[in-house]
């Protein structure tokens, strides 16, 4: 994984991952929250399917609390060991 820099404090962010059970959900400024916002409106590669659980690629700043997530792509769940 390329290096991120946070984009509040500068400094390098930390690489892992997110996973997000029901996908990531994400309005801009001039979007009112819906009512009901189904599963399937969630970003492109964020949503886990209960056999095809999925992670992605991100950086996180423990300082500003500042995430970064790459939902270009979706990886297989690492198995924990
Ligand atoms: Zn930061």
């Amino acid at each position: 994984m390329n290096a991120q820099t946070c984009p509040q404090c500068g400094k390098e962010m930390l690489s892992g991952y997110v996973f997000a059970p029901l996908g990531i959900h994400w309005l801009s400024k001039s979007q009112k929250p819906p009512i009901f916002h189904p599963v399937w409106r969630a970003l492109p590669k964020t949503l886990n399917w209960r056999l095809r659980r999925r992670e992605n690629p991100a950086w996180h700043c423990d300082q500003c609390q500042m995430l970064i997530v790459d939902h270009s792509q979706s990886l297989p769940l690492r198995r924990r060991s």
